[in-house]
């Protein structure tokens, strides 16, 4: 395995990694850097949930800005804001050694128009954001795409899933015609190889264990439930667990905040998360969640994607989600970086159909987590 210098990085980068202990490039990133790093090419990076995906296209990118031209080079668009507020810092940090590097994170629910003024004056080499807050900069000729060379598409099958397509388009089309766009995801589903065909160039891809999208450090698990005893399998298992850290999804917004609330009334901490709540609240409870002031998040699916907290116990589906696809991206919270993690799915009895096809569709085994309700027998 060759080191992050002996894959073409500079030694400003390099440093950072070093600090923050990443000893050797992941799969995806000794695949996709050198490549990213020596061709003016478009590109798709496929690799499991979890495996360093932010690196492989930020430190091509970093490396690639021409830092003494001020002007946009690079634009990063994710699905959702807790995304985009999390690349946006990994890439700072990445970018601490840089001198003279600027950025700018821009996303919706926050105020527009000191940001846009902002954007015109300063014209940040990179711009990290969702697509509907960068269309409303283009609109307002804040953000110059004349001088954009990479655009990267993060998650960008989810971006589709959350009706962004137009923005894409949008997007793309106004990038210049040598601009490379740049696509990373842990899954690939038909509808995006449309998107792909049309505005990509000859992408080069790379795919890491195509195979095989769900991360191996996962162990799965089903179970089944009623309505009447779902609550109480919940706090069984977290009980049971010792210092449980984890996310449980529910299918519904207003679920969410029910359930965290049923769990905060039964003594457990829990914040719930989901795409109504007010941004600053939603960063509210990222935060708690992720200096543990709360050990659990209830999260709709806003939270299924590229979410990185580190060292999460647990995932629970306290309902199995529509798809596949939604199935690897929630479990794919756990289980980062190396690490182990548990996914339980909790099921009716007629769904242990739909739990075998998926355990052939992602290759993975799901077996029966036993929970027994009843009270010990006393001796
Ligand atoms: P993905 O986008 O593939 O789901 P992330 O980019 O969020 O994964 O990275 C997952 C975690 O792994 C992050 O906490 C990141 O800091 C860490 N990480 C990334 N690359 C390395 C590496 N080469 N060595 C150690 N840790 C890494
Ligand atoms: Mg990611």
């Amino acid at each position: 395995m060759k080191n992050f210098e002996e894959i073409g990085l500079i030694p400003a980068l390099e440093r950072v990694l070093k600090e923050r202990g990443f000893t050797e490039p992941s799969a995806i990133q000794s695949g996709s850097i050198p490549v990213l790093l020596e061709k003016d090419t478009d590109f798709i990076g496929l690799a499991q949930t979890g495996t360093g995906k932010t690196a492989a296209f930020g430190l091509p990118l970093l490396q690639k800005i021409d830092v003494a031209k001020r002007v946009t080079q690079g634009i990063i668009l994710c699905p959702t804001r807790e995304l985009a507020i999390q690349t946006f810092k990994e890439l700072n940090t990445f970018g601490k050694y840089l001198k003279g590097i600027g950025m700018e994170n821009v996303y919706g629910g926050t105020p527009v128009h000191a940001q846009a003024k902002r954007i015109q004056k300063n014209a940040p080499h990179i711009i990290v954001g969702t697509p509907g807050r960068v269309i409303d900069l283009l609109k307002r000729k804040s953000i110059i795409l004349e001088d954009v060379r990479f655009f990267i598409l993060d998650e960008a099958d989810e971006m589709l899933n959350m009706g962004f397509e137009q923005e894409i388009k949008k997007i793309l089309e106004f990038a210049s015609d040598d601009a490379n766009t740049w696509l990373f995801s842990a899954t690939m589903p038909k509808s995006i190889r449309g998107m792909v065909k049309k505005y990509m160039n000859d992408p080069v891809e790379v795919a890491v264990n195509k195979e095989n999208k769900v991360n191996k450090n996962i162990k799965h698990y089903f179970t089944f439930v009623n309505r009447e005893n779902k609550f109480d399998k919940l706090t069984y298992i977290i009980d049971k667990a010792d210092d449980l850290y984890g996310v449980i999804f529910c299918r519904m917004k207003s679920e969410t905040e029910q359930l965290a609330k049923d769990l905060n009334r039964a003594g457990y901490s829990a914040e719930a998360i989901n795409g109504d709540l007010t941004q600053s609240k939603r960063e509210h409870v990222i935060k708690r969640f992720r200096s543990k002031k709360a050990n659990i998040l209830v999260a709709s699916d806003v939270a299924a994607r590229g979410l990185d907290i580190k060292n999460l116990t647990h995932v629970i589906h306290y309902a199995l989600p529509d798809t596949f696809e939604y199935y690897t991206h929630r479990s794919g919270r756990t289980g980062r970086a190396g690490e182990d993690g548990i996914s339980i799915a909790f099921i009716g009895k007629a769904e242990v159909g739909k739990v075998r096809r998926m355990e052939k569709a992602l290759k993975i085994s799901i077996e029966e987590y036993k929970v027994d309700l009843k009270p010990p027998t006393p001796e």
